[in-house]
């Protein structure tokens, strides 16, 4: 598996076998079921104390890089011009996609400290 197909199925940095999550994004009841280690490499994600509080830079980043994307997809579809409707949607689509940006901000993180090594 690739590094961005990885990244988008909230895959483990080091094996990218496993779910870096207990629970899939929309399980709201157990959003932030991020494993203590991997359940198939057994690497531990708590590199630090606090580790995941970096990955909120990565969530602001993705963030806007979904207003940015919505507002191109409304102005490639003519609706460019009306502002409070890019408003709505580019906060629907930030809202629709937290749960989902969440989790893959901690997976992006983590991939920017732990290296990928695959099995012989
Ligand atoms: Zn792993």
């Amino acid at each position: 598996m690739n590094y961005v197909a990885s990244l988008v199925k909230l895959r483990c940095p080091a094996c990218r076998t496993s779910n870096m999550f207990a629970k899939k994004p929309y399980s709201f009841a157990a959003l932030s079921s991020i494993n203590k280690s991997c359940p198939h490499c057994k690497i531990s994600y708590q590199l630090e104390p606090s580790f995941f509080y970096g990955s909120m830079y990565v969530s602001y980043a993705l963030g806007v890089a979904i207003a940015v994307a919505t507002y191109v997809l409304l102005f490639l579809f003519g609706l460019g011009q009306y502002m409070l409707l890019s408003i709505v949607a580019i906060a629907a689509s930030i809202i629709v996609l937290a749960p989902y940006n969440y989790q893959l901000s901690k997976v992006i993180w983590a991939s920017f400290f732990i290296k990928y090594k695959p099995k012989d």
